[in-house]
C-alpha cells in the first residue's frame, strides 16, 4: 500500500542512517552548515539544466521527469552511499506504478560523467513495502535512534550534532 507522505529522502535516509531519518523527520536542519551539502546543491542546480523539468507530487519530489521516454532521473554527486541513490530512485519508480504510471529511473553522475539505468523488480517491491513501514515506525519515535560511528559521518550535516 502506498503511503505518499514518505519521501524520496527518508527512504534513503533510512539506508544511509536511521537517526538521520529521524532528525530530518522532525525537521531538525543542519543542512546549511555543511560545505559538500552546497557543493551538492551547485551541481544539482547547474547540471542538465537544459533537461531539467523538477517535479514535486506529494512530496515526492524528482530532479527530472522526460515525460517523452517516461524515465525519471535523480542527479547525484558522487557513487558514495549508492545504496541510498538506488532505493530512491526505486522507490519513485513504486510511487508511479501505484498511481498507475509505469516510469523507468535514470541516475545521473555528472561529475563521474556516469549514469544508471534503474528497474523495479517484485521483490523490490517487497522491500520497499517493508522498508516504508520501517520508516513509519522510526518517524513516529519519541527519542533518536543511535550514533551509528561510520567513516561517512563526518561528512553528514548532522555530525556536530551527533559528536560534539
Ligand atoms: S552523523 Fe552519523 S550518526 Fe549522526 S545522523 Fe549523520 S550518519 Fe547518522
Amino acid at each position: 500500500m502506498l503511503k505518499p507522505i514518505i519521501t524520496g529522502t527518508q527512504v534513503a535516509y533510512y539506508i544511509v542512517c536511521q537517526r538521520k531519518l529521524w532528525l530530518f523527520s522532525k525537521n531538525i536542519s543542519m543542512e546549511h552548515t555543511s560545505e559538500l551539502v552546497e557543493i551538492g546543491k551547485l551541481i544539482h542546480e547547474n547540471s542538465y539544466q537544459r533537461k531539467r523539468k523538477e517535479i514535486n507530487l506529494e512530496g515526492i519530489k524528482i530532479d527530472i521527469l522526460d515525460a517523452k521516454t517516461g524515465v525519471i532521473h535523480e542527479v547525484k554527486k558522487s557513487k558514495s552511499l549508492e545504496e541510498s541513490h538506488l532505493w530512491q530512485i526505486k522507490y519513485y519508480i513504486y510511487y508511479f506504478k501505484n498511481i498507475g504510471i509505469e516510469v523507468e529511473g535514470i541516475i545521473d553522475y555528472p561529475k563521474l560523467r556516469r549514469r544508471e539505468r534503474i528497474t523495479l523488480s517484485d521483490a523490490d517491491i517487497l522491500k520497499l513495502n517493508d522498508t516504508l513501514s520501517k520508516v513509519e515506525k522510526i518517524n513516529n519515535q519519541s527519542f533518536p535512534p543511535p550514533v551509528i560511528n561510520k567513516p561517512y559521518c563526518k561528512k553528514c550535516s548532522y555530525y556536530e550534532l551527533c559528536y560534539c
